[in-house]
């Protein structure tokens, strides 16, 4: 199946049988409980519009934990996570002209598109029905290959769906931008936040860290919601007036009605009819973090009608072409991820994994792929 849920027809290979590829290696897990080893794989050939990233630096997300341990619905082993890319050009395609070989390079959640739709005229390659994403996914448009992620040595990737990065970014805080950075930035944008809007971050990780200082950016007054009283001081420093820890209701008195927005990133159950509450009319919840399916948070039809013209809406990352202003703002603004970086090794990153579902994390792990054995 594709991200869209599209049957792939018979003629899918594997990577193995597709052959004449590029010999790549990797971190991979090989069951659901995870456990990351050693892998070696191929990329498909570099197309006509393909370039071939060395890859430098990969971030680790939530949503690797989700897809690792089948939070999401079953999937395939072995997985090469990893959606958070930076890395160098080494290969151009005859008709590349976005690159040229040593230029750096990003890329996040997708690798191709259809390009004919309406999604992907309008720069919303994101919801295009036959969206290909960079790993857990069957490429149609290279005989349903299966896609694999960034924690990896290399990628090779339609030119499209890679970023430049500028010059003089900081490179191993800049892979986190790649999904972190856009998925909070795009609906940020979305929803209009302005100078003075009052915004609420709910989860204060990878994903709300980089929306307190967008958000701040913009001008708002921000508030952060999270479970643990650990991080009360870092969201002073990224600039937020208010840290909420949810576990206090003495904290949440007197909240009700009084945000404009509020970006919920948060992956675990929790009650969005809470945050719905806190907006004041005309308000807004976006909501980006993606529970596993069995814990899914549930909004009821009276919430909305009681809470009435209140808007609420999801958003999947952001089109290549906000991701490319994303990136450019962010480097422009000196607006980067907290990082700790890793070495490429199985046990490294297993520690890291425990971290994250621990809540440990501060609060983007990045592994140098350059220390891949
Ligand atoms: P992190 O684990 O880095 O951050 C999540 C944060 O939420 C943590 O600080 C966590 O606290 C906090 N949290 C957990 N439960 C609650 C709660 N009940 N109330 C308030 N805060 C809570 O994850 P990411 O930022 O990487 O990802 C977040 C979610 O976004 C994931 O579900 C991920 O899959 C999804 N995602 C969605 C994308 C999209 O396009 N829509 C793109 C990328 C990610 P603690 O650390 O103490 O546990
Ligand atoms: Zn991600």
């Amino acid at each position: 199946m594709t991200a869209a849920g599209t049957f792939i027809p018979a003629f899918s290979q594997s990577q193995e049988q597709a052959g004449a590829g590029i010999p790549a290696r990797g971190l991979a897990v090989y069951e659901e409980k995870g456990g990351f080893k050693p892998y070696e794989f191929s990329r498909h050939a570099v197309g006509d519009n393909d370039i071939l990233i060395e890859i430098l630096y990969a971030g680790i997300c939530h949503s690797d934990l989700h897809h690792v341990f089948g939070d999401w619905g079953k999937e395939e082993y072995p997985m090469v996570p990893g959606h958070e890319i930076a890395g160098r050009v080494v290969q151009v395609g005859r008709n590349v002209k976005k690159f040229k070989v040593g230029d750096m390079a990003g890329v996040g959640c997708m690798v191709n598109s259809c390009g004919t739709c309406a999604e992907c005229a309008d720069g919303k390659e994101q919801y295009c029905r036959d969206v290909v994403l960079t790993y857990h996914d069957h490429d149609q448009f290279h005989g349903g290959e299966v896609t694999q992620g960034g924690y990896s040595d290399k990628i090779v990737v339609t030119e499209k769906f890679a970023a430049r990065i500028p010059d003089g970014a900081q490179l191993e805080k800049v892979a986190p931008l790649l999904c972190a950075g856009i998925t909070t930035y795009s609906p940020l944008h979305y929803a209009g936040v302005g100078k003075g809007d009052k915004v609420g971050v709910a989860g204060f990780g990878g994903l709300g860290h980089m929306a307190v200082q967008y958000a701040v950016a913009l001008g708002a007054e921000v508030t952060v919601f999270d479970i643990t009283e650990d991080k009360r001081a870092d969201a002073g420093k990224m600039g937020a007036v208010h840290y909420v820890n949810v576990n206090n209701p003495e904290e949440l008195k007197g909240l009700d009605g009084t945000l404009d927005f509020i970006l919920s990133t948060i992956p675990a159950s929790y009650d969005p009819a809470m945050y719905l509450k806190m907006l004041k009319r005309d308000g807004q919840l976006g909501i980006v973090g993606l529970p596993a399916f069995a814990n899914m948070p549930r909004l009821s039809v009276s919430s909305l009608v009681f809470q009435g013209n209140r808007k609420v809406f999801g958003s999947q990352i952001g089109g290549m072409k906000e991701t490319q202003e994303m990136l450019d703002y962010s480097v422009k603004n000196n607006i980067y991820p907290q990082v700790e970086v890793i070495r490429a090794e199985g046990k490294a990153v297993d520690e890291a994994y425990g971290n994250v579902a621990d809540g440990k994390v501060r609060f983007r792990y990045v592994i140098d792929m350059k220390t891949l054995k």
